[in-house]
């Protein structure tokens, strides 16, 4: 085999190599077909090959690829930035886009400060995270990310943001139960930011649900209603990253709209260009800009490629895609079927703990006792042991941490193109229904 120069996730392992991909379906060059259980990284919600998407390209392409925007603004890039506006809740109407998740968590932590600092509040420049999350792996935006083995290399570098729990009601952080529990999890921020000082917070930032770190946690009815309160109160800005959950994932274009809150910055990423060509954005809301716009006036952040043509023209067209064929609203639906199909795992197996989600962003988590919920050790590796059974047996699913600071836990995400149909729901249950039970039964 020829030697690979290629630097992959790990060095000494072998990789298939995909050679194409049709709607939920990727296939290698050994013609081996994949069912794309979770989007790749939750992020090819309109599934592949789409050729609406592939004109637009092609299309742009032919009138320009790359214009730079400190020299030039572009039609593509205006028109997503007023699309994004018509879109997203309130008046969050102004959009800075970059090219990866990472890069929109970063940008939406300078514009916050860089508000404060507009209105001669200088000292306002620490931004608060909770444990349990992950913004990114770029410096700034992995300090924000409480996922100590991501962190764990780098600490050293990276600043204490993360210092609250998550709102983990499977294993709740203060042992209580909901709704006797009186939302301690968001309370627990008001006393963080009472021990740092208002003075010295510029914002807070949160998944809305937690992804990659928890596999899809779902916060209990009227926390972040306290959480935009507390931030409120204390002169905080609310930074929602939507890189995993934005763009119709959980049921609704925002997951935030669940809640019925308000964030003042939103990160985007991942279905914002469905994975066709990497694109992110942050989007800000008038009031964070107002100041900026009668002050200064320079955002201090920017990429070569921000708001590059090609990549705001194929944007376009999936949230063009996504509203002709209502894909909320079937991300909605659909996520009612497979989540309720998949919480019967639960009765089916003696692994599985947890099944959650909202929309067709869906996590499982794995524990060794379901009654007293302890996970695995780590050294069991059972999310990996799952991945590669369903990657033998023709499914694709991303992996996830879960558990509690400090303790390993072992958690999936199920989150399928949002156009997934109901024979493909049903195929994708079976495999990984198949696939569960072939782990369940060499762990004992
Ligand atoms: N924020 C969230 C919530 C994510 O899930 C991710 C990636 O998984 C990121 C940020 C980072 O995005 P990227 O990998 O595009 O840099």
């Amino acid at each position: 085999m020829m030697r690979s120069h290629l630097i992959k996730p790990i060095l000494d392992e072998e990789y298939k190599q995909i050679s194409h991909g049709s709607g939920v379906y990727l296939y290698d060059t050994d013609g081996k077909k994949y069912l794309d259980g979770s989007s790749g990284a939750v992020t090819c919600s309109i599934g592949h090959g789409v050729k609406e998407v592939i004109n637009a390209m092609h299309d742009q392409a032919k009138k320009v690829s790359f214009v730079y925007r400190s020299q030039f603004t572009n039609e593509p890039a205006e028109r997503l930035a007023e699309k994004l506006a018509q879109l997203a809740p309130g008046d969050l109407n102004w959009s800075f886009f970059v090219n990866s998740g990472s890069e929109a968590t970063e940008t939406a932590m300078k514009i916050a400060i860089q508000y404060w600092q507009e209105k001669g509040k200088h000292q306002k420049s620490k931004i608060l995270s909770r444990w349990m999350s992950y913004h990114g792996i770029t410096i700034g935006s992995l300090s924000l990310s409480g996922h100590t083995e991501r962190r764990a290399r780098f600490v050293p570098l990276l600043d204490a943001n993360p210092v609250i729990s998550p709102p983990y009601c499977y294993r709740c952080p203060f042992d209580r139960t909901y709704p006797g529990c009186q939302l301690k999890c968001a309370t627990e921020l008001e006393t963080a930011i009472n021990r740092i000082g208002s003075d010295h917070i510029a914002a807070f930032v949160v998944e809305p649900l937690v992804g990659a770190a928890g596999g899809a946690i779902v916060p209990p009815a009227g926390y972040y209603e306290k959480i935009r309160d507390i931030c409120d109160r204390n002169q905080i800005l609310l930074i929602a990253d939507e890189v995993m959950t934005g763009i119709g994932r959980t049921g609704k274009m925002f997951a935030m709209e669940h809640w019925s809150v308000q964030p003042d910055i939103i990160a985007l990423g991942k279905g914002l260009s469905a994975g066709y060509t990497p694109i992110a954005a942050t989007l800000v809301s008038d009031s964070i800009i107002e100041p900026i716009l009668t002050g200064s006036k320079l955002i201090m952040s920017g990429h070569t490629y921000s708001a590059n043509p090609q990549s705001a023209a194929v944007a376009l067209a999936v949230l063009t895609y996504i509203e002709k064929h209502s894909l909320v609203e079937a991300s909605h639906s659909k996520g009612i079927f497979l989540l309720n199909e998949l919480q019967q795992f639960k009765k089916k197996f003696t692994i599985v703990g947890d099944v959650r989600g909202k929309g067709l962003l869906i996590g499982i988590e794995f524990v060794s006792n379901t009654n007293t919920k302890l996970p695995f050790k780590k050294d069991c590796k059972v999310t990996n042991l799952v991945i590669k059974q369903a990657q033998i047996n023709g499914l694709l699913i991303y992996p996830s941490t879960a558990g509690i600071e400090g303790v390993s836990g072992d958690a999936i995400l199920v989150a399928p193109p949002l156009t997934i149909t109901e024979t493909e729901m049903n195929e994708l249950i079976y495999l990984l229904y198949k696939t569960i039970k072939e782990v369940e039964d060499s762990l004992q």
